[in-house]
């Protein structure tokens, strides 16, 4: 079995930046990753017109200060290409095509014995590690929920993780399933690209401009959480005006309580607002009766669930009921203490 002073699982932002800081004070470790490249997101699975939500300034990476040709929001290829020299600058070598399947903490031996699938040899590899961190990604297991009628619908149906622009999508009726971040920014590029495009929108979501977001990430720091909440609130309503007589609704508590507590981000606002009040997107409420058989795309972009982040939630449980701690040492953004 290989031993290991510290097992890293993912090879995204989260697990490079603790390789650097492990880097940085001699501390031996592994990266196990199951794609063949780092950042898999940015690099694979990412929409064309991405850009980093927040400033800069938030999501940069310990020990390596982004350029400053870069703009205030860096697209995804910056991103790349700044993760790519980030890797040779701290010689980040994860192993790659290396599924954690399970972990394990021993507290006889005070060691976790984790296990990985080689993709290529198919075979079982268990590695032995003083510390695990765990860096799998909030967003890295696309999802597809049970649509009723999906499988007799004659169009195309394509998870966001697989949309790269709306070239394609010239005159064609499509449907966007979720209104997160992506789903509202996918939207926007459809219908830049001249597709009739609708919006399904299940739950309130809260609204904000970039320099919203940047104020409040500031303030957070120095004012209670719902001062700076209430703030948000009433800049959204100043600008955005009261959004639910085009099927949006504000959801009662604030935008940061919500990122903190539940883990729901607020919709950065980069131009979809306009479209849906000058109805060029339309917003369906998901309770209606979807007539999907009048369209010619579904692109579903609905919430991903990480199982292992799951899993390693539960175990975590488990030992701190058996008086055993735990630091979760990553966290799924880059940079955001604040949240
Ligand atoms: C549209 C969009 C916009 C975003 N904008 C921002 C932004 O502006 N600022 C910001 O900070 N964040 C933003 N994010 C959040 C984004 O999640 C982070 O930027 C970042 O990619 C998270 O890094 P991570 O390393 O935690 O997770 P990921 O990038 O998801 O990396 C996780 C890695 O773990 C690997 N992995 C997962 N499971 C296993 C396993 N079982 N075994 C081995 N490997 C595994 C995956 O293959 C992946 O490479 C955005 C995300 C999206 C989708």
């Amino acid at each position: 079995m290989q031993k290991e002073q510290v097992i890293i699982v993912g090879a995204g932002p989260s697990g490079l930046a603790m390789a650097a800081c492990l880097n940085h004070h001699s501390i031996p470790y592994i990266i196990l990753e199951r794609e063949d490249c780092i950042a898999s997101l940015w690099k694979k699975y990412a929409y064309d017109r991405l850009h980093l939500h927040l400033d800069k300034q938030f999501c940069v990476l310990p020990h390596m200060p982004f350029p400053d040709s870069y703009p205030r929001f860096v697209s995804r290829q910056q991103f790349v290409s700044y993760l790519d020299d980030y890797v040779s600058r701290f010689k980040i070598s994860p192993l790659y095509r290396r599924t954690v399947e399970s972990a394990e903490f021993d507290g006889e031996t005070g060691k976790w014995i984790v296990k990985a699938r080689n993709l290529g040899s198919g075979e079982v590899e268990e590695l032995e590690g003083r510390f695990l961190v765990v860096a799998s990604g909030e967003t890295s297991n696309p999802f597809t929920p049970v649509i009723e009628g999906l499988n007799t619908f004659p169009g195309e149906v394509l998870h966001s993780t697989r949309f790269r622009n709306g070239k394609a999508f010239q005159n064609q009726k499509v449907l966007v399933v979720g209104s997160g971040n992506s789903g509202m920014e996918i939207a926007f590029d459809l219908a830049n690209h001249g597709a009739q495009t609708s919006l399904v929108v299940r739950s309130p979501v809260h609204i904000l401009s970039r320099d919203m977001i940047y104020l409040g990430l500031i303030l957070v720091k120095y004012i209670r959480v719902n001062l700076v909440d209430s703030l948000m609130v009433m800049l959204s309503k100043l600008v955005y005006g009261d959004l639910s007589k085009y099927g949006i609704n504000r959801p009662k508590e604030g935008p940061f309580f919500m990122k903190a507590v539940y883990g729901k981000y607020p919709i950065t606002d980069i131009g979809t607002c306009k479209k849906i009040k000058s109805q060029e997107i339309q917003v369906i409420l998901f309770s209606f009766f979807l007539p999907i058989t009048l369209l010619h795309f579904l692109v579903i972009v609905v919430d991903t669930v990480n199982l292992i982040q799951l899993k390693i939630d539960n175990l975590i449980g488990n030992l701190e009921e058996k008086g055993i701690e735990c630091t979760r040492v990553c966290n799924n953004n880059v940079n955001q203490k604040s949240w």
